[in-house]
């Protein structure tokens, strides 16, 4: 039996498991995983030093999670599906915690990557013509004006778009899922991918939102400026593409024109999802404000 410093193969001498009540033998229950209780863990030295090795190993994890989602597109997905889950962050924590770093960036700079104001809604979207009609029927029927409504709704749009970002990376999974459909991948497989696609993604989002406010210091426009929303939109768009050519290939094995031609649709996907979560925000902001 190999044995290694910190006893994970070594015989000890026999103790029961509490939470099984078994005699075990391991420094570990085979059964639950539980480990004695060593009377230095109940000091206040013991105490620290697990609070000191709860916080790097979370930090050693999550930088390493980061670093491979954005230098190794697809590994993380991978290595979750072979089940390497203790190295790693999950896909779930990993997204959840790009989100909140974008909702700390947006508060920062006061970006609104995907917050579209009720002007822009009535005005400059593909779907302003229904937009407003729907708008001057939700104004009747809570019997308000326009100029009456619009911060509310600005400000409601706002929280939106931060909150429900999810549900963009989760309708994004029937896209892969059609594509590598001849795969014959587990659903889960789909849903990991999507997952840290997005990751990578609201990590681009910081950058975006941080360009314009920068723009905005040296005296630009900043988030007014047309040209500049356009220059980050496609750049954006061109670094999705090239992630999803790497991880497509790594998670998926594609190769050739197929794989070009699915990183073109992977991306026209993305680019409309986005428009769509657009829609979908004035929807669900007009009608629960
Ligand atoms: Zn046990």
């Amino acid at each position: 039996m190999p044995l290694n410093r910190d006893g994970a193969m070594t015989v000890t001498a026999p103790w029961t498991c509490p939470t099984c009540s078994t005699t075990v033998s391991t420094p570990y229950c085979p059964q639950c995983g539980e480990r004695p209780l060593r009377a230095s863990e109940l000091t206040l030295r013991g105490i620290l030093s697990q609070l000191t090795q709860a916080f790097t190993s979370i930090d050693g994890r999550l930088i390493r999670s980061f670093r491979y989602l954005i230098s190794r597109p697809g590994f993380l997905t991978v290595a979750h599906l072979q089940g390497q889950r203790k190295a790693y962050v999950g896909p779930l924590p990993l997204f959840l915690i790009a989100n909140a770093l974008f909702f700390a960036a947006e508060s920062l700079t006061g970006g609104r990557v995907f917050t579209t104001p009720i002007g822009s809604h009535l005005h400059t979207q593909p779907w302003s013509p229904i937009a407003e009609s729907l708008v001057s029927h939700r104004l009747a029927a809570i019997q308000t004006t326009l100029d009456a409504y619009a911060p509310v709704f600005d400000r409601a749009v706002a929280r939106n778009a931060r909150s429900l970002i999810v549900f963009m990376a989760l309708s994004f999974v029937a896209a892969p899922a059609i594509a590598f459909y001849r795969n014959r991948m587990p659903l889960g497989a789909h849903v990991f991918f999507s997952l840290h696609l997005y990751a990578f993604l609201l990590l681009l989002f910081c950058i975006a939102t941080a360009v314009p406010a920068l723009d905005l210091w040296f005296g630009g426009a900043g988030f007014a400026s047309d040209g500049l929303d356009h220059l980050i939109s496609t750049a954006l768009l061109l670094a999705c593409g090239a992630y999803l050519y790497v991880a497509t290939e790594r998670a998926y094995g594609v190769t050739g024109m197929n794989r070009l031609f699915k990183v073109v649709a992977l991306t026209v996907a993305v680019a409309s999802i986005v428009l769509g979560y657009r829609f979908v925000l004035l929807l669900i902001t007009l009608y629960t404000t």
